[in-house]
């Protein structure tokens, strides 16, 4: 019989019509003729709200690439929220799954950004007790939280800009203490640098800042992102990518590259039709590619990553130097993504790709041992 594919998207994050988008891509690849015999998809969506649905209303986001949001307004909701009026309740219902979760054989999440991307669906996933694609609880929160992240990275001893870890409390700390910490940014890093909020994606938050001025208001908006913090020295370089797959046994696609005219790549750039160019495989020498490819598959090992990630690197090419930007555990995954167009270049097609990866998840099961 087959394999009841439970594919979750959407999500409670900056990047949920990024995840339809990837869901749509990998629905289309399950229905495909070579999959269509071994899978059958059960889609789930997960409002901005928080709310999971089951049925036909996933199915239509998904036909439709449109996020839905059920109006919280009618009344027998307001009836029920003044009845329970509790917060613990409300938390509850918003991540209650529907009956329909209990069908599925193997989940394929495909959220990105936090709530989905960063270790707590993993960990319901596993609560569940049932495989699902991609890094567990561990590789999916040290692969979102940039601080976290970078750690492990040093500890790998895989080389990466110079940086400082700060915190929300530090930045809305008292008008006494702010100053001193923009001056030790400013003796430490210099300009330009980039703030960013931890644990995000697609460069939300995220700005490049070239004054006191700049840096003081970047803080600022990052802070109200995230708890925690990061503000790194900015490189001049060619931006890079490879792509991981596998569990313990992991393989390193091709190298691309991303080419844009903006000042950096940032979530316009990503996301506008033909405002980036992503070059495969990436004009390099077979030494630089190799380092890189070499880089990519310590740094999966480094956060204990699974199944699939992509990691982002900075070539400077003036000094020859790779730099590792981050490694990010549920990358985008349209058609004209670059981690599936990675593999398609290296010769595993859309196709094959997300078959391997729901095989990989069944192997990395406890059962499957
Ligand atoms: P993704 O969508 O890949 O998850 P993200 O939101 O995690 O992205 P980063 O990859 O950390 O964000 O940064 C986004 C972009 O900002 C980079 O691709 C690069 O263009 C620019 N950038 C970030 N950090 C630096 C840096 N230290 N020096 C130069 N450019 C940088
Ligand atoms: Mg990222
Ligand atoms: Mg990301
Ligand atoms: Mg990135």
């Amino acid at each position: 019989s087959k394999l009841r594919v439970g594919l979750l998207f959407g999500g409670r994050s900056g990047e949920h019509e990024v995840s339809i988008s990837s869901a749509r891509a990998i629905a289309l690849a399950l229905s495909a003729q070579q999959n269509a015999s071994k899978y059958e998809i059960l889609p789930f969506y997960i409002q901005k709200d928080g709310c999971w649905l089951a049925g036909e209303i996933p199915q239509k986001v998904l036909e439709s690439g449109i996020p839905y949001l059920e109006s919280s307004d009618s009344a027998s909701e307001a009836q029920n929220q003044l009845i329970s009026n509790s917060k613990t309740q409300a938390l509850l219902k918003r991540w209650q799954s529907p009956p329909q979760v209990t069908e599925v054989d193997v989940w394929f999440p495909v959220l990105h950004g936090p709530n989905g991307e960063d270790g707590t669906i993993q960990g319901v996933l596993t609560l569940m007790q049932v495989p699902f694609v991609g890094s567990g609880v561990l590789g999916s929160a040290m692969g979102m939280d940039k601080i976290a992240m970078k750690m492990a990275f040093a500890q790998a001893g895989l080389p990466q800009v110079k940086y400082m870890a700060l915190t929300r409390a530090q930045v809305w700390s008292n008008p006494c203490v702010f100053p001193k910490l923009c001056d030790e940014i400013e003796a430490t890093l210099g300009y330009p640098c980039f703030v960013k909020p931890a644990n995000l994606g697609s460069s939300v938050g995220i700005a490049k800042v070239r004054s006191r001025q700049e840096l003081e208001n970047a803080l600022d908006n990052a802070a109200g992102y995230d708890r925690r913090l990061i503000v790194e020295a900015g490189v001049v370089a060619r931006e890079v990518e490879c792509a991981v797959l596998g569990n313990d046994q992991t393989q390193a696609s091709v190298v691309g590259e991303i080419s844009f005219n903006s000042d950096f790549y940032d979530y316009e750039t990503k996301y506008t039709q033909g405002k980036a160019d992503l070059l495969i495989p990436a004009q390099l020498t077979d030494a630089v590619s190799l380092q890189i490819q070499d880089m990519a598959l310590q740094a999966f090992a480094a956060v204990d990553a699974a199944g699939l990630a992509r990691v982002d690197f900075f070539y400077v090419e003036a000094t020859g130097e790779v730099l590792i930007n981050e490694i990010n555990t549920l990358p985008g995954f349209t058609a004209t993504s670059m981690y599936p167009q990675l593999w398609a270049y290296s010769g595993i097609s859309f196709c094959e790709l997300v078959d391997r990866l729901i095989q990989l998840a069944m192997e990395r099961h406890p059962a499957a041992e």
